[in-house]
């Protein structure tokens, strides 16, 4: 695996149980390549069990990184990927293993990506798949779809290792991507101009904001766009505060 795909790849888990889990993933991480895992809100953590599982993977789990926040350990990614077991109702794009590895590699090379898993009795929360680009799901039997926290990270981790063979790394002036931190400032910035024109009830919000997230999303905006976008808002937020 290229040199710069291992640097901006990263497996963040949320709100892990059990401790030889979080072993089990740093293991699957290193047979192929990857060496960046964050930890959100770990129940056990640091452990004896992790260790272990680790087997010969401890430098990746003493490299892990402990957040406090899903949002703290997405900083400064570009583009962010949720896994779940099941698939959801409302329409985030929903990519497979395979498709999940081309698009990571092909972000890589623009900025940092991460993959996030969830918990093993419940998954990922709707508010947590809000903010991500895309949502991955490892198709399986109809009959039993949730895999082990580790075996699914395994996969994805294998199916990015193959596909990131032939990788080229972009122009080095492409447009650098809007990071996660940039999207949230629009988000707010967006649901401000919306509530002040009367387009967003803040008491009734509904499906709308989760609606609108996943529009622009979709979009992948770059910095720039993201900069034209706020100032569109600034200017609808100037014209609702002088009339
Ligand atoms: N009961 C939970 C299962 C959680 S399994 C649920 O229905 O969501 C723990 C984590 O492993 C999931 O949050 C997801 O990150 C990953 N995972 C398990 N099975 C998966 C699958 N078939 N596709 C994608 N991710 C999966």
């Amino acid at each position: 695996m290229s040199s710069f795909l291992k640097k901006r790849v990263r497996i963040v888990l949320v709100e892990t149980s059990h401790p030889g889990n979080i072993g089990a993933v740093a293991r699957s991480m290193k047979t192929m390549s990857l060496e960046r895992l964050y930890l959100v809100n770990p129940l056990i953590y640091p452990s004896a069990e992790a260790t272990s599982r680790a087997s010969g993977a401890d430098d990746v789990l003493a490299g892990a990184q402990v957040c406090r926040s899903l949002n703290e350990a997405l900083e400064g990614c570009s583009f962010i990927v949720g896994t779940s077991a099941r698939q959801r109702r409302i329409e985030w794009p929903l990519l497979s293993a395979r498709e999940c590895a081309q698009q990571v590699s092909h972000h890589a090379s623009e900025g940092d990506v991460a993959i996030v898993f969830g918990r093993e009795r419940s998954g990922l929360k709707n508010e947590e798949l809000d903010l991500c680009h895309a949502m991955m799901n490892i198709p399986t039997s109809q009959d039993y779809t949730s895999l082990n926290l580790a075996s699914a990270v395994q996969i994805v981790a294998y199916e990015l290792f193959l596909s990131c063979s032939d990788i080229v790394m972009r122009d080095k002036d492409a447009e650098e991507k809007a990071t996660h931190e940039q999207m949230e400032g629009f988000f707010s910035h967006l649901w401000e101009a919306l509530v002040a024109t009367e387009f967003l009830d803040p008491q009734n919000p509904g499906q709308l904001k989760r609606r609108l997230r996943r529009i622009y999303s979709r979009a992948h905006l770059t910095r720039n766009e993201v900069n034209i976008l706020r100032g569109t808002l600034t200017s609808t937020l100037d014209k609702t505060k002088s009339l």
